[in-house]
């Protein structure tokens, strides 16, 4: 039987939390905002596999306060951040091994991530090869010009705001990002399903993931989120 693995993404510099400690390790609810993330994918019987991406210079740390004492066992490599999103997720593609398989894309800055969207992610992509966590906007979405003045309002019922994890069968997400390294226009890549989109003819299935679901991004986020993991230890 082929596995699944996690890619959990903790590579970022957060420059947008405005904080000196990358926002993965800022505290949450008594755990820092990676242990989130690692709990869900360690607890769910769907994963066989995590890896984790951290800045090469945090690894050793991690390891001893956080994977080992809360018994990551599932934790089969530690992957190098790159310059870019991206970077970070061909590292983490690169430090699996399998060539057939799935794999579920995780940003950890989304630490109420669920065992349940877990599951859902890994049952629809065995049916369609590629799906991602997304949920229907609630807002009204336009579209602006560069001096603040409304273009368009683009219809409510086709915009979805796109969550992770993401989960592609490993061949599709490496023929992706093989085809990504021969471009030189890597700006705006900002989810993976973008990659699948662009570069292969499978339609990406959009799989039910949850309004709290949320990712941190802003110092304003914090306390939200600390609501909805605790929130999550309590269902
Ligand atoms: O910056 P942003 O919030 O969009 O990052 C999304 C996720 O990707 C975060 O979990 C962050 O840690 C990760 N990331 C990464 N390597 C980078 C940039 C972001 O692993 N170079």
């Amino acid at each position: 039987m082929s596995k699944v693995y996690a890619i959990v993404l903790a590579g970022g510099t957060g420059r947008r939390m405005r904080s000196a400690v990358p926002k993965q390790y800022l505290m949450l609810a008594g755990a820092p905002v990676i242990a989130w993330s690692l709990m869900a994918f360690q607890k769910s019987p769907e994963v066989d596999g995590i890896v984790l991406v951290t800045a090469e210079a945090d690894a050793k740390w991690v390891k001893n306060t956080i994977t080992d004492p809360m018994h990551i066992t599932k934790l089969v490599a530690f992957a190098p951040a790159g310059a870019e999103r991206a970077d970070s997720v061909q590292n983490g593609l690169n430090a699996i091994a399998d060539e057939d398989g799935i794999v579920l894309i995780h940003d950890v800055a989304r630490p109420a991530v669920t065992e349940e969207i877990i599951a859902r992610c890994c049952a629809d992509v065995r049916s369609y090869g590629a799906c991602a966590a997304a949920m229907p906007v609630k807002d009204t979405i336009k579209v602006a010009d560069d001096d603040g003045f409304v273009l368009s309002t683009p219809d409510r019922r086709t915009l979805w705001m796109m969550q992770t994890p993401q989960a592609f069968r490993l061949p599709l997400i490496r023929e992706a990002y093989r085809k990504l390294g021969t471009t030189s226009d890597r700006s705006g890549i900002t989810d993976d399903a973008m990659l699948i989109e662009r570069f292969t003819d499978v339609k990406v299935r959009l799989t039910k993931g949850s309004y709290a679901n949320i990712k941190i991004t802003t110092p304003e986020d914090l306390p939200q989120a600390e609501i909805l993991v605790d929130r999550k230890i309590l269902s």
